[in-house]
């Protein structure tokens, strides 16, 4: 079976025997059904990995010691680049979007000083604004496309080691056992003296501002937050001192709130009141021979910048077409170890700004000219369409037009480069974007192209979508992740080659 090296092991008892079933007949073909990976943990995270694993042909398994689905709206904020590509994997967003409800605006009331009106909105992109919708319904989607490409949670069946598995993908959350057991050191930084009290309820009257913005109120006792959900309920959190004991009641929730914005807020038709002692959480490395944390389990951050699962599903979308690649067409296995070093910087960086941005009235106060700047330099990164792995092993060329190697590759909706984007990452692999007149264009993508299944070669005679002039020419390859890996000219073709051979042999 599979990659004939020796197989993940910890120590431990198996888990459940049965097996996932083989991708039917219609899954696109990548590499024929070989290999096999276990994937821990049914959380988003886990579901996008074996997604992305099973729509390449690769044999995985998912195990999820729950005996079935989560409910309730948890993780709800999806940022456009999530969006873009879970539409880019071929999830049905639509039919995601019609659950939830859209924002445009972050307001930030800041200690009474000033307002910050921050517009979160991505014009370029086909998913210009962020969606709110529960998190039960995102992982009823997983669940449901995952089933599709004829692979079956199988609920009910805690991992503890033991099974035989070409690689075992580590979904299990910030609390994970294996990584524990695996001997992978993990640094926790709290946020000690504060926490964090939270509330989906109908606010009348409501706090001041649009109801359909993200309002963040920040003053001398800490943080208020509203979050407009879809069935007409806000999602309050609020941060502040102290530590209390056990779940928040309703008036708790209400009267820091009212303290707090000075506003006469009432909460009505409460659900999942909830407190927590916040920390952030990294893994010193993300792979141990055979097996790969993702997610939560990798990187746990406070959940107030509403990027955890975000950056989890893109840790997923990573991993998943590497892993693919050495399994099933035996790329080097260096390919996966591009993960750690590629994600594992996204993560960090994340960690250091939501420490920044975390405010619960314990330290020193921030002074609001600071936070006005930061918001106005850093506001759009939580959208997550500029992150990009520009110091990436995997990222080689120069800057052509507007596009560096390691950018998120361009895809304006209308433009024809979305189409065949999209056409390239439907299918699991890569374009060669070959932009500039032909037959000099036509033949660079195809000689780049030749003899890999793989790579769908595009020409186009236009490249102002990648910021070309109109008498420059490029010559682009876009990963299956929608990254750009090369980037150089129509007479860079050698080098494209190359930049191929060395990353898939
Ligand atoms: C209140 C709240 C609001 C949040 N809001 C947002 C938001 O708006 N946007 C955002 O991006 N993030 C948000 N987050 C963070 C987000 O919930 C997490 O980052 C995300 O759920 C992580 O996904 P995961 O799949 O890695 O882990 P999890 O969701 O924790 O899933 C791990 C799964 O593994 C299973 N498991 C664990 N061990 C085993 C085992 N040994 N065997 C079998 N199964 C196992 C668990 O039962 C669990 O189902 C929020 C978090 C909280 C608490």
């Amino acid at each position: 079976m599979g990659t004939g090296v020796p197989r993940g092991h910890l120590p431990g008892v198996e888990c459940g025997s049965t097996r996932a079933r083989q991708p039917d007949a219609s899954t696109p073909a990548y590499g024929g059904g070989v290999g096999e990976v276990l994937v821990v943990g049914a959380g988003p995270v886990g579901l996008t990995t074996a997604i992305e694993l099973a729509r390449r042909g690769v044999r995985c398994r998912i195990v999820e010691r729950r005996p079935g689905p989560h409910d309730g709206t948890r993780a709800c904020t999806i940022w456009q680049r999530t969006l873009e590509l879970f539409d880019l994997m071929g999830l049905p967003v639509d039919r995601l979007r019609a659950l939830g409800t859209t924002f445009r605006h972050r307001v930030y009331d800041i200690f009474g000083a000033h307002e910050v009106v921050l517009d979160v909105s991505e014009p370029d992109s086909a998913h210009p604004e962020p969606l709110i919708v529960s998190q039960e319904h995102t992982e009823a989607m997983l669940v449901s496309h995952l089933a599709s490409l004829g692979v079956s949670v199988e609920w009910g069946v805690p991992y503890s080691g033991g099974v035989e598995a070409d690689w075992v993908v580590v979904a299990e959350g910030a609390r994970s056992a294996s990584r524990e057991r695996l001997g992978i050191g993990w640094a926790v930084s709290g946020f000690p003296g504060t926490q964090l009290v939270q509330v989906d309820a109908r606010c009348a009257p409501d706090l001041p501002g649009d109801p359909a913005a993200v309002r963040l109120f920040l003053g001398p006792a800490g943080s208020v937050g509203s979050l407009p959900l879809p069935d007409g309920r806000h999602r309050l959190f609020i941060s502040r001192p102290g530590s209390g004991v056990g779940d928040p009641s309703v008036e708790e929730i209400r009267d820091w709130a009212r303290a707090m914005t000075g506003s006469p807020v009432s909460l009505s038709d409460p659900r999942y009141n909830w407190r927590a002692k916040l920390y952030n959480g990294i893994a010193d490395r993300y792979r141990e021979g055979r097996y790969l944390l993702v997610g939560d389990a990798a990187h746990a951050v406070i959940p107030v910048n509403a990027q955890g699962m975000n950056t989890g599903i893109q840790d997923a979308v990573n991993l998943g077409w590497k892993l693919a690649a050495v399994i099933a067409d035996k790329a080097p296995e260096s390919l996966v170890d591009s993960y750690e070093a590629e994600r594992r910087p996204v993560a960090v960086g994340l960690l250091e700004q939501t420490r920044r941005s975390y405010w619960a009235g314990t330290d020193p106060a921030p002074d609001p000219d600071t936070m006005v700047q930061l918001l106005a330099r850093n506001g759009k990164r939580r959208t997550l369409i500029g992150m990009g792995y520009p110091s990436s092993p995997l990222s080689v060329g120069a800057q052509v037009g507007s596009i560096r190697p390691g950018d998120r590759a361009p895809y304006p909706p209308g433009n024809p480069v979305a189409a065949g984007l999209a056409q390239a990452m439907r299918a699991g692999g890569w374009a060669v974007f070959a932009f500039g007149p032909s037959p000099a264009a036509s033949a660079a993508a195809a000689t780049v192209a030749a003899g890999r299944a793989r790579v769908l070669p595009l020409v186009f005679a236009d490249g102002a979508a990648y910021g070309l002039r109109p008498d420059e020419d490029g010559l682009f390859l876009v990963r299956p992740d929608g990254h750009v890996g090369f980037a150089g000219r129509l007479s860079d073709v050698d080098g494209a080659g190359s930049y191929l051979t060395t990353l898939l042999g």
